[in-house]
């Protein structure tokens, strides 16, 4: 088999994971990113007074189901158990999340056990929406006023800049609710902290002979046609200079500050209330419990509109938006030798984990189809499902 020069846009986990498994099946790689640094949007470094590892695109935990992507991450960094327990400061307290069994006795100040406090919040829910459309009627159907208004109104709110009366009941499919003291947050097996960061993790997957890597250079449509094979992970709107429109992002701003000693507690404290302008409180040095510091970094989060010159964060993916992409995925079904991969790349919000399912996947066709001599699909992952 020839080798082949394949073009990686994107050095975050999308690029440097399809890039790392067609160098080591002997092609030769060139990952570029824009940015002055590797790792996408899950790049982190330590701060130089304090030396805690900041999280410089917001707080990232690994977490999963996957056994091939947990071995996958693990072979290229050391990863450090970490559970994330997340509080929120909401009505002038503070509550234990997701909400549990600890939340619901704390807010309603009873002592229930997990029958009692499942037939006391079914008597909450509304019964009366039979057909629940949006997602305020499907919280209200779930959990009633109280919880709703406590845990998920203000937040949604300040995380979308909609009122949870204009976003969809599919955003809320299960019951969002807890009936034991389990406050772990995310519910799978596998769960860590790459222990020098995110950073590192990603240099490795790109420390391999085959590969070129080249920062802030910005790559347009213009600089591929020397390749045989392009893995874009930016943009897909911007790679067409936004001609259909620019698909909406939610962006973040982080007000970062320093404290001496323990600001919080915990490496995530929400705030629930709507009135309080930020969403989060991210206190980075939790995020590291086997290393002790004195100083702390903290980022008080903001979310709102993106804008032409922000970093895109959230893909919106409502009704307009989603039209939109259909006709960019039309448009973009056109290009040849040109696969769009990773969250900018299909415009979807995908944890890490998946990310790199799904950047195995692609490489692994990539490779079955230079040996059968088929075409490779300009979407592994269909950008509409
Ligand atoms: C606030 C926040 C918190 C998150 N928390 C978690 C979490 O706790 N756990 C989890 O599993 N996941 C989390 N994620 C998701 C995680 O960030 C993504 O899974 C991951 O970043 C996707 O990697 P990617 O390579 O597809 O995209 P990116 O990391 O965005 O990489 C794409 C890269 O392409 C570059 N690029 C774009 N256009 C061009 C161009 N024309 N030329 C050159 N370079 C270009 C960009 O600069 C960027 O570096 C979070 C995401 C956000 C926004």
């Amino acid at each position: 088999m020839q080798d082949k020069n394949i073009l990686l846009i994107g050095a975050g986990f999308s690029g440097a994971v399809i890039g790392r498994e067609l160098a080591e099946a002997g092609h030769r790689v060139r990952v570029v990113d824009v940015r002055p640094h590797i790792a996408g949007n899950c790049y982190s470094e330590r701060d130089p007074e304090t030396q805690v590892m900041v999280h410089v695109y917001g707080p990232h935990i690994f977490h999963t189901d996957d056994v091939e992507v947990w071995d996958y991450v693990n072979r290229f960094a050391t990863f450090r158990p970490y559970k994330n327990r997340v509080k929120t400061t909401a009505q002038g307290k503070v509550f234990s999340l997701p909400v549990n069994l600890h939340t619901i006795n704390q807010y309603f100040d009873k002592t229930m056990r997990p029958d009692e406090a499942r037939a006391f919040i079914a008597e909450k829910g509304d019964s009366t929406i039979a057909d629940p459309q949006t997602f305020e009627e499907q919280a209200l159907r779930f959990v009633g006023r109280d919880l709703y208004e406590a845990f998920f109104k203000g937040y949604t709110m300040k995380q979308w800049g909609c009122d949870p009366s204009a976003l969809p009941a599919s955003i809320l499919k299960r019951l969002p609710v807890r009936f034991n003291y389990d406050d772990n947050y995310f519910a799978h097996n596998f769960q860590g902290m790459p222990e020098n960061g995110y950073t590192d993790l990603v240099a490795a997957i790109l420390d391999h002979p085959n590969i070129t890597l080249d920062l802030e250079t910005k790559i347009t449509r213009e600089d591929v046609a020397e390749y045989d094979h392009v893995f874009n992970s930016g943009p897909i709107d911007a790679w067409f200079d936004h001609a259909l429109g620019r698909l909406a992002y939610r962006t973040l701003d982080f007000r970062k500050f320093t404290y001496d000693g323990d600001y919080q507690g915990c490496a995530v404290m929400n705030y629930g209330d709507v009135d309080v302008p930020w969403t989060r409180i991210t206190e980075h040095k939790h995020f590291s419990p086997w290393e002790s510091h004195e100083g702390s970094v903290l980022y008080e989060e903001h979310s709102r509109a993106c804008g032409p010159d922000d970093i895109p964060y959230y893909p919106v993916r409502m009704v307009e938006e989603k039209k939109m992409l259909a006709d960019y995925v039309a448009h973009a079904r056109r290009a040849e030798r040109m696969t769009f991969v990773g969250r900018l790349g299909t415009y979807r919000y995908l944890d890490m984990d998946v990310t790199i399912r799904e950047a195995l996947d692609t490489a692994r066709l990539y490779l079955d189809s230079i040996k059968l001599d088929a075409a490779m699909p300009v979407f592994v992952k269909d950008p509409l499902a």
